[in-house]
């Protein structure tokens, strides 16, 4: 059975263009151009018909596309990629917080964006059944299960909290998360707003598994986002 996809979008050329390359893919989508369609079939959803990832576009002629993820989110697990034009950092976050899985500003590629689905899917799907416990790119090995992590077959020794923090990012390796994320499940609830954390501790762990720690390739800056680390392979 395919995988379902729910668009919305209200842009007609934009829906068009990715109704197409994401059929190509074997995607089955269904579109929504309002807040009220996309309303519609999640109800509808609630009968029996499921989809198994959203893309969510913000600016919706009925209102804005954010009130559609607490929605999407009481209806099941299905990640939800937000789609939107605005590249204001700020929402990025909330969107995040707010339970969105990932986030692509227009203009994207579409390779881009099967990318990013592809991810999510596997994410969301690993969370089903187990979390990612392996992480293999590049030379980098990470065995969450034994708590061993090795680059180029030599042993990277890490401090137990640059050990929690890399386990957190790659446990959703290939998607970003936040400042806020990261603190509340690596040092507690009550560090939110102690963001100078997350930047020391990435600094080291940088400094032990990056090549190049100011032009890092497995724990990339989303800037005035958080962390986002490189999918694996
Ligand atoms: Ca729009």
């Amino acid at each position: 059975m395919s995988i379902r996809i729910l668009l919305i979008e209200d842009d007609r050329e934009l829906g068009k263009a990715l109704r197409n390359s994401l059929g190509t893919e074997g995607y089955s989508v269904t579109s929504a151009a309002s807040l009220s369609e996309a309303r519609a079939l999640l109800a509808n959803q609630a009968a029996g018909h499921s989809f198994d990832l959203y893309l969510l576009d913000l600016g919706l002629p009925d209102g804005d596309g954010k009130s559609l993820l607490e929605l999407a989110r009481k209806a099941g697990s299905a990640p939800v990629i937000v789609v939107s034009a605005r590249p204001n950092e700020d929402s990025k976050i909330q969107l995040l917080d707010a339970g969105a899985d990932d986030y692509l500003v227009k203009p994207f590629s579409v390779g881009e964006l099967l990318a990013r689905i592809r991810v999510a899917l596997r994410h969301r799907g690993s969370v089903a059944q187990a979390a990612t416990l392996l992480y293999q790119r590049d030379g980098l090995n990470i065995d969450l299960v034994k708590r061993e992590i090795t680059l180029h077959g030599v042993e990277v020794k890490l401090t137990p909290t640059e050990y929690e923090l890399l386990a957190r990012l790659v446990r959703s390796a290939g998607q970003a998360v936040s400042h806020r994320q990261l603190l509340a499940d690596v040092w507690g609830p009550e560090y939110l707003e102690h963001t100078q954390y997350t930047r020391l501790y990435i600094g080291q762990l940088r400094a032990k598994i990056e090549k190049n720690p100011a032009d890092p390739h497995f724990i990339l800056t989303e800037t005035g986002v958080g962390y986002r680390m490189l999918a694996a392979s």
